[in-house]
């Protein structure tokens, strides 16, 4: 199936398409985990705040349709008025989108996409900041490939590259380390941009580098933390939001504690969740069946990942390495206490100060509505650039780049049944 028409199609004709469910021998889960059919975690008791890992065990297993429709009608049965929820992972809105999670839904619960993909909310200066050094002498740039595409005020990382730079695309920050071991007379930059769920292994490579003795070696920092944005959009007099799916891998590394007094003061209800169309249909499924009770808690549903108190050897590198600093969100501006920075010790380690470029200022273009898709206030078809004037190969704004992003997601998939705001 052409991966453009996949997300149009519900997940059980894209599973029988695929030659899965009972074509391919009955219950996956019950041959290959051992289990029995997962089905029988529908009729688990309610969950608990911290949940232990449930009995599947396999991606298939979270990718069942019989499962997944059996939630739908779960929710179906649920739902007595409408709600809003937003899924704050853009790994989470690509599920939703691929798979058609949110045409399995009633009418009356409208999914919106929140802020949670790293690319699409640096904003336009740090990306202006990374092309400025990227195009000094001597300089390595390295960086994850989505960011290369980012366009800047006036140009991107790959144009920077094609024009003879040392641009490079790495698949870990470490490998940026051992770029800098390896040629000790250049200077080697880690762009290091993302949630909570990348910092540990940025504060690994500049741990390890001052370790190491590396003198030319430093991040280009852009950390961002979700809770603060969370706190942002519940205080925006836009928002819309009533329940929160968080993203599992976040709270992998940081638990979910810090969500509770959010949950408490907004009356919200936050599940945590994953990625897989079993996990998201899970999440709503304990989302609404909050919301319809009346209930505003934190609930654990991606307990085969999640630990309340999370990885707390990766909270204590990062509380070493970094600090909680005022930070710039492409889309939202600046909120307050949002982001993470280097550390004072590690301030030898910052490439902003050493390439001197920690002034620099852009205004985004005024077209891109990016920021209202990143509040939920908008679909990305409701940009009348969507499909026209902003394309993945041509794209605007950072929505539009990365995989994560909700435009790039509604382009991907949905292009042919959405007609842009300029031809409704
Ligand atoms: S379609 Fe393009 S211009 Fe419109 S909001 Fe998305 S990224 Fe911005």
């Amino acid at each position: 199936m052409p991966p453009e028409l996949a997300g149009n199609v519900l997940i059980s004709n894209w599973w029988l398409h695929r030659g899965g469910g009972a074509g391919r021998g009955g219950s996956t889960a019950a041959t290959k985990s051992g289990h029995d059919h997962p089905v029988a975690t529908l009729d688990a008791p309610a969950p608990v705040r911290d949940r232990r890992p449930p009995e599947m065990k396999f991606v298939d297993e979270y990718r069942d349709a019989k499962l997944a429709e059996d939630y739908a009608q779960r929710i179906a049965r649920l739902v007595t008025q409408p709600w809003t929820i937003m899924e704050i992972c853009g790994g989470q809105t690509h599920a939703i989108v691929k798979f058609g999670i949110d045409s399995l839904l009633p009418p009356t619960v409208a999914l919106v996409h929140g802020p949670g993909c790293p690319v699409c909310v640096t904003p336009l200066e740090l990306i202006d900041k990374a092309i400025a050094i990227a195009s000094q002498p001597g300089v390595t740039f390295c960086s994850f490939g989505d960011m290369l595409r980012v366009p800047g005020s006036r140009q991107d990382l790959l144009a920077v590259k094609a024009a003879g730079g040392d641009v490079r695309i790495v698949y870990s920050p470490l490998d940026a380390v051992k770029v800098a071991r390896a040629q000790p007379d250049r200077q080697v930059v880690f762009f290091a941009i993302g949630f909570e769920t990348t910092a540990p292994a940025n504060a690994m490579a500049v741990f390890q580098a001052r370790q190491e003795g590396l003198k030319n070696f430093s991040l280009l920092v852009s950390h961002v933390l979700v809770p603060p944005a969370m706190e942002a959009l519940l205080g925006s007099p836009l928002n819309r939001v009533q329940g929160f799916l968080a993203a599992g891998h976040v709270c992998t590394v940081m638990g979910f504690a810090a969500y509770e007094p959010l949950a408490a003061k907004h009356r919200v209800p936050i599940v945590v969740t994953g990625f897989e169309p079993v996990d998201v249909l899970r999440g709503i499924h304990q989302c609404l069946r909050q919301l319809e009770a009346g209930r505003a808690e934190v609930e654990n549903a991606y307990g085969r990942a999640v630990r309340r108190e999370g990885n707390l050897p990766a909270q204590a590198l990062l509380q070493q390495v970094f600090r909680v600093v005022d930070r710039k969100w492409r889309g939202l501006g600046t909120i307050p206490q949002s982001g993470w920075g280097l550390r004072e010790d590690f301030a030898d380690y910052d490439a902003e100060r050493r390439f001197g470029v920690a002034e620099y200022t852009a205004e985004e273009p005024a077209e891109c509505l990016s920021g209202l898709i990143l509040q939920g206030v908008k679909k990305p078809h409701e940009c009348p650039a969507f499909g026209t004037r902003c394309t993945p190969e041509h794209p605007l704004g950072a929505t539009m780049v990365s995989n994560e992003g909700a435009c790039a997601a509604y382009y991907r998939y949905r292009r042919t049944n959405l007609k842009p705001a300029t031809a409704a």
